[in-house]
């Protein structure tokens, strides 16, 4: 690949990928609606209103590699918006202080600025040692997963801090499930998305390893069984084929959720 992951040790593709989301940090948003054409929004509010946060009362969320806050922000404008909950609040916990920044600045423009409803902490989701077991009510990782070192560390993190009966939610670039549709995707993938890098950001490499790194996640039921190898109950949530994820858009992206029993 472009960066040598294959021969790269595994401890450097942390530090490459912190310096991917260093470089395209400031550009972020713009570049992920250049991208999708907006769509990432639309994923974003399914993966949102599914959860349901705040129909149960206020809860407490972790949300994972969450970068420039977009899905804090859409757990807390969904719970005062659909049950006038101002009490759910969401730690925002990301590698890159960078991206941090970003959401911070974007959070400063709202009414959740200065409360207890939002925190940034720069933490490593393979290792979240500072937080005690049995925390939250709702973990959530968007389109941050694949670009973790190792799957099972971050699952078995997730677990640890999630109460019992606490919901894991993740929202991940997938498998198009369509062999016609995926090859045209992996078409538009691999030439327009470096392209639009070069243009928006001049980082061709940053996303191309993007693509990259989507095409080596594993597919629907392989994810699945991993979510449920660490511990988690799978399908409660979501109705797709094999009753533990919804694919978005043919399977361009996924969500899957498990239950901490
Ligand atoms: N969740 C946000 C969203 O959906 O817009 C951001 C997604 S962005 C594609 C991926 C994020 O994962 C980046 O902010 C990156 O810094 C973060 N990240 C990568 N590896 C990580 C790790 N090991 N622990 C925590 N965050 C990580």
């Amino acid at each position: 690949t472009h960066f040598g992951f294959r021969t790269v040790a595994e401890g450097d593709k942390e530090h490459l990928v912190r310096n991917v989301f260093s470089s395209v940090a400031s550009k972020y948003d713009l570049m992920n609606d250049a991208m999708s054409m907006g769509v990432h929004r639309l994923w974003k509010d399914d993966f949102v209103s599914l959860l349901k946060p705040g129909k149960k009362g206020p809860i407490k969320c972790l949300d994972v590699a969450g970068g420039t806050g977009d899905i804090a922000l859409r757990i807390l404008d969904y719970a005062r918006e659909k049950y006038a909950d101002r009490e759910t609040a969401v730690d925002v916990a990301d590698i890159n202080p960078e991206m941090l920044q970003e959401g911070y600045r974007r959070f400063k423009k709202t009414m959740y600025h200065n409360t207890p409803q939002v925190s940034f902490t720069e933490a490593n989701a393979q290792d979240m040692s500072h937080i005690p077991s049995n925390t939250y009510d709702l973990y959530t990782i968007a389109f941050g997963i694949r670009n973790c070192t190792s799957i099972p560390a971050v699952l078995e993190e997730a677990h640890r801090v999630l109460k019992p009966g606490g919901t894991f939610a993740c929202l991940e670039f997938s498998k198009m499930t369509n062999p016609v549709l995926d090859t045209l995707y992996d078409q538009y993938s691999f030439s327009v998305i470096p392209m639009l890098g070069t243009i928006f950001a001049g980082d061709r490499e940053s996303y191309q390893y993007l693509v990259e790194s989507i095409r080596r996640f594993p597919v629907q039921p392989e994810f699945a069984k991993m979510i449920s190898d660490a511990g988690f109950t799978t399908g409660s949530m979501c109705e797709g084929k094999g009753g533990a994820w919804t694919d978005l858009w043919g399977g361009i992206a996924t969500i899957h959720t498990g239950v901490k029993l």
